[in-house]
């Protein structure tokens, strides 16, 4: 069978051309002459698996796209707190190029106008622009898993008409924001910004940020997953220079828009999509890029705020009652009964809060005014099953670890079925140490150790 996604993104593409307006980037003479009839569209997904079409090798510069990892990188490189010092996270509503500063603090309003990434790009490793830029260049073809280039001509051509960036230049170094030589630091940033890649490039790299800052195909772990978090922020919030509103209304996903023509978007835990092509609107995003994240955003539900999965259904409970077994037919467990509670999915703290309301429920006393309730309250033991957990997060871990702890301080029996070895009992809290539960990885060992070698059980819904 062939695969229906190649086809699908060939008519989202197709569709998007007969969308003949705006222009490709004029202050710049490179750009000013792209070829307008380029395009092309990739996705990437967590797992590496990268689907492309159009012109999906056509090399265009990263321009403004740059600002995210640069971004990224500088948080690497000097911490967030320090960057925090020097770069707000307000969406500005000006255009990228506006000579500004955050009112009270002095600092540039967010990392993804020109005075914000000028002052990442100084933030960055290296004592000379050349260091800063080969730094910049490594991190980037980390990303991309491949070596890029600079794209000489468009660094040149920019360079011309750098009075602007030069300016904001001379700003920051004016009010303190930066200490070495503006023109320096300009010119590193606009080698930054002329940096050549092409759609699948951007795509794995956007999937980097979607998969928590691991590479989908190298499996390097790139990007700390603090800092993604904050890149993904800040690309919501000011990623489409001043039409954030209506890119995060319409198509929901973190992005960043480049003058070229290229447009990243990365949307948490699924996948990463890279469009190109130069025509360019007032606002300086591609207009038939946009047109074409409007509408995977729209097709395949890609929009953050679409609420598709409600994270009720994560538990189910099951009762049974150990039969004896040949070796050990004396087991003090034996006939009696025994709860299994078995989570499902990406356990976050809906998850796991609907699992200790639901060992509350079942195993404490009976409430007169809830019926059902404290019908296990004699079990014998608890089986807490994670065979089909996908993922545990940090504190559906911690609230897991908490509730077990307080089952044996009862005096309960607690059995962890974790094939997978995600509930990570090392990591426990000093109490939990106090009174650890049996950890085991099948159904059949829990059973074993709850009545004896040779056991079996009888459930009510025979699944475990
Ligand atoms: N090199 C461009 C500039 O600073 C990047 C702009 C962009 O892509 O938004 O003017």
């Amino acid at each position: 069978m062939k695969s229906p996604i190649p086809d699908y993104l060939k008519v989202v593409l197709d569709n998007a051309r007969s969308i003949e307006s705006g222009a490709p980037a004029s202050y710049i003479e490179t750009l000013a002459k792209a070829d307008t009839s380029k395009m092309a569209v990739a996705l990437a997904m967590v797992d590496g698996n990268v689907y492309s079409v159009g012109d999906d090798q056509v090399e265009f510069s990263m321009q403004s796209i740059s600002k995210a990892f640069v971004y990224a990188m500088a948080i690497e490189d000097r911490g967030l707190s320090k960057v925090l010092e020097k770069i707000g996270v307000e969406p500005s509503g000006d255009a990228f190029n506006q000579l500004s500063l955050e009112r009270g603090t002095n600092r540039p309003v967010n990392p993804m106008i020109n005075a914000g990434a000028i002052t990442a790009h100084s933030l960055v490793d290296g004592t000379t622009a050349e260091e800063r830029t080969e730094r910049i260049l490594r991190g980037l073809s980390q990303l991309a898993g491949r070596q890029l280039q600079v794209d000489e001509e468009v660094y040149e051509a920019e360079l011309k008409s750098a009075d602007r960036n030069m300016a904001i230049g001379y700003m920051l170094k004016s009010a303190g924001v930066i200490s070495c030589d503006p023109r320096d630091i300009v010119k590193g940033y606009i080698r930054q910004c002329a940096i050549n890649v092409n759609v699948r490039d951007l795509a794995i790299m956007a999937a980097t940020l979607s998969n928590a800052g691991v590479h989908p195909i190298t499996g390097d772990h790139i990007i700390p997953q603090a800092s993604v978090r904050q890149v993904l922020s800040v690309m919501t919030t000011c990623g489409m220079y001043d039409a954030a509103g209506d890119w995060v209304s319409n198509v929901g996903i973190p992005a960043k828009s480049g003058v070229a023509g290229g447009i990243i978007g990365a949307l948490p835990g699924q996948v990463g999509i890279a469009t190109f092509s130069p025509n360019l609107d007032e606002r300086g995003n591609s207009v038939r890029g946009v047109a074409i994240c409007e509408k995977l955003s729209r097709d395949m539900g890609l929009h953050m705020m679409d609420v598709s999965q409600i994270a009720g259904a994560t538990v189910s409970t099951t009762v049974a009652t150990i039969v004896a077994g040949a070796k050990e037919p004396h087991h003090p467990n034996c006939e009696r009964e025994v709860i299994i509670f078995s989570l499902r999915g990406a356990v976050r703290f809906p998850g796991s809060e609907r699992l200790s309301r639901a060992l509350v429920r079942e195993l404490g006393e009976p409430k007169p005014d809830d019926p059902g309730s404290g019908r296990y309250a004699n079990t014998c033991a608890v089986v807490i099953s994670l065979r089909d957990v996908y993922s545990l997060n940090t504190v559906a871990r911690r609230i897991l670890h908490e509730s077990i702890k307080r089952l044996m301080g009862e005096g309960r029996s607690v059995v962890v079925v974790d094939p997978t070895e995600i509930f990570q009992l090392a990591k426990a809290e000093d109490g939990a140490k106090a009174g650890r539960p049996r950890v085991v990885k099948s159904e059949i060992e829990a059973r074993y150790y709850i009545g004896g070698i040779g056991c079996s059980t009888i459930s009510i819904e025979d699944d475990w």
